[in-house]
């Protein structure tokens, strides 16, 4: 249980919480806002309550978010593409200089087996 603590002594110390150490109106004993002198977990309650009771609105206003900022979005992602297009194609080019010799190798090694593998069938 925390320390008691009256409220305008939390504010005077700058805290955010104060403790009477008495219950709140529905029975919680628990810390409250100095801001507003409500109870945490009533205000967790109303929250969660608020949250439930307004789940569609809250989903509808998310979905009206993101269709209002799809053009922004594809726009955004359309300029990014456009400024690293020469970017990503001269890495690409790097890459596959940087690679050529492994590609050559790991295709050869490939062949070599399979050579391998047909020609012990063959046998027995
Ligand atoms: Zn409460």
């Amino acid at each position: 249980m925390p320390d008691i603590i009256t409220k305008s002594e939390a504010k005077a110390r700058g805290l955010k919480r104060y403790f009477t150490g008495k219950p709140c109106k529905r029975g919680h004993m628990c810390e409250r806002s100095v801001s507003t002198s409500n109870c945490l977990e009533c205000a967790g309650e109303r929250l969660h309550q608020y949250n439930e009771a307004n789940r569609d609105q809250i989903r509808e206003r998310k979905r009206q978010y993101y269709e209002a900022n799809r053009d922004k979005r594809l726009e955004y992602g359309r300029r990014y593409y456009r400024a690293n297009r020469d970017k990503r194609r001269e890495y690409d080019r790097r890459y596959r200089e940087a690679n050529r010799d492994k590609c050559l190798e790991r295709t050869i090694g490939a062949r070599a087996t399979e050579e391998g593998v047909s020609s012990t069938r063959a046998k027995s």
